[in-house]
């Protein structure tokens, strides 16, 4: 850990490049005992160093033990674990479905490796958005160079000396740098990109995958809005809202940003956030192991100056230390749209609460805005719930719950539009890294009943074409589109 955070010299970016494309190239990294030793290798540097983690993680970002622990390490761990397990079955080449027309061609998707992919990762996950990505793509069979986030020096040497002790350095390896190294990583073809962080380097990443034609997936950000009902469990509500927006002092892409509840609901549910907020922290919490800290000073001055220029009236928290870049839990109420806490990612431990005069104003407002990562909803009413699910888009939709869906087991995760596009975790990792190639071997006594494709062009033929390609449609509908959907079982 105290080993000190030196940048990847640049000419050595370009000889890691060109080694791993030809270590790809010899087809190293594609049997499966391969990939499965160097994801043990991978589960094993992880598991054999959580002290070290734990102690990187609270260098970087103030973390205490059980957030490390709950959402970086744990989490990584139990991705690669799942993996491990099902990863041979994810790579096995799938029979294209029966066809009486094509399925003599014997059709096959094989699962084949991408190639050499750059995974880009921010600062504030930086195991969980790192490892379990690492592990998609090496189970696919891929090479991969990983960059993390320069703004978590300690992790990042970590990380990169671990994987050059427990990985096979030629073909994973991990690049340490900030923006002139990226823009060199950039300037080089790649089975795929895997971006996550914020949309304004977001559109810097698209652009540079477009240039050289390498496939992008971004993992944006964004305000995620959460939809307090009247009926709701408000002891629950308040609880697990308020874990969810100081876990990792609010730095959490799906970190609920601000709060939409009826005008005269406000008060009741701030009186049980206020609740939440004694149970959490008896003494204060500033108390050593409570609460992390903002990540850089940068990043405290921004959080800090929305806190100071808000119009809404604080009613928990506020303090603040710029010594320790340390933000308290804090909640901010009658917080109107054009208030600064509503004019960007919070991406800190504030949360605006923003009341409204009716759930349609409060869908409104969320869908005349960019799609958010999550839509939260807390409610005791079915009606409620999908009133919000089936009138909002986001990248994810969750009831009675914050933040933890990422790690649920065999859910996609990714966003939509503005807050991303692509998915992964588990199967879904896998196939980002994946391509799936096409394949047929077609017998020479196909032509039997193929020959008419052949020239000379006949009437014969076209017409022993049309017995070959004729596909029956349903019947014509025989109304409007409305009528036309009753009648569409019995046609
Ligand atoms: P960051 O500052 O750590 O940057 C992210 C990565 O981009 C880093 O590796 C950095 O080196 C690189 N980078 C920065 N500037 C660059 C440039 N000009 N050219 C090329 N690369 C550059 O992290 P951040 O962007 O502040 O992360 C926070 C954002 O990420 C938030 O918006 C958050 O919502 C989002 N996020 C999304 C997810 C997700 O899975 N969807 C997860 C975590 C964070």
């Amino acid at each position: 850990m105290t080993d000190q955070f030196v940048f990847t010299p640049l000419d050595e970016i370009e000889k890691i490049y060109n080694e791993l494309k030809v270590t790809f190239a010899s087809g190293k990294s594609r049997p499966i005992p391969y990939r499965r030793y160097q994801l043990i290798q991978l589960a094993y540097m992880l598991k054999d160093n959580i002290k070290l983690f734990e102690d990187t993680l609270a260098a970087d970002l103030g973390r205490p033990q059980l957030e490390a622990r709950m959402l970086d390490i744990d989490p990584s761990l139990v991705e690669i674990k799942s993996t491990l397990s099902s990863f041979e079955k994810w790579a096995k080449q799938e029979s294209a479905p029966f066809s009486i027309n094509f399925s003599a061609m014997r059709p096959v998707i094989r699962k084949e490796p991408k190639g050499v992919v750059l995974i880009i990762s921010p600062f504030n996950y930086p195991l969980f958005l790192t490892i379990p990505l690492m592990a998609s793509a090496i189970a696919a069979g891929n090479a991969v160079i990983i960059k993390p986030s320069e703004n978590t020096p300690a992790t990042t040497t970590l990380l990169a000396n671990l994987a050059e002790k427990y990985l096979d350095t030629s073909l994973i390896r991990v690049i340490k740098g900030g923006v002139t190294e990226t823009t060199k990583l950039l300037e080089y073809t790649w089975g795929h990109i895997l971006y996550t962080g914020g949309g304004k380097i977001g559109k810097l990443i698209a652009a540079a995958g477009a240039k050289t034609l390498s496939p992008v997936s971004l993992e944006l950000g964004g305000k995620s809005p959460v939809f307090i009902d009247s009926k709701c469990d408000l002891k629950m509500a308040a609880k697990r809202l308020l874990w969810g927006k100081a876990a990792n002092a609010g730095q959490t892409c799906v970190a609920p940003d601000y709060v939409i509840v009826q005008q005269d609901f406000q008060d009741k549910f701030v009186e049980a956030l206020q609740q939440s907020y004694r149970e959490f922290y008896p003494d204060k919490a500033s108390a050593p192991g409570q609460m992390s800290r903002l990540v850089s000073q940068q990043a405290f001055n921004r959080v800090n100056n929305l806190l100071k220029n808000t119009n809404g009236t604080i009613v928990i928290g506020g303090d603040t230390d710029e010594g320790t870049k340390y933000i308290g839990p804090t909640v901010v109420k009658d917080v109107k749209p054009e208030d600064c806490l509503m004019s960007e990612e919070i991406f800190g431990p504030i949360l605006p609460i923003m009341p409204v005069n009716s759930i349609d104003e409060g869908l409104a407002y969320v869908n005349a805005h960019d799609h958010p990562l999550s839509v939260y909803v807390f409610s005791q009413d079915s009606a409620y719930k999908a009133n919000i699910f089936d009138n909002t888009q986001s990248g994810s939709a969750m009831a009675n719950e914050t933040i933890i869906h990422p790690a649920v087991y065999g859910l996609p995760f990714g966003g939509t539009g503005p807050s991303g596009s692509g998915y992964h975790t588990g199967k879904y990792g896998f196939d980002m890294f994946t391509h799936l190639r096409s394949s047929l071997d077609s017998p020479g006594w196909l032509d039997m009943l193929l020959g008419f494709r052949y020239p000379p062009y006949t009437t014969a033929k076209i017409k022993a074409m049309g017995r070959f390609m004729n596909p029956s449609l349903p019947a014509r509908p025989k109304g409007p589109p409305e009528e036309h959907l009753l009648l569409w079982p019995e046609a």
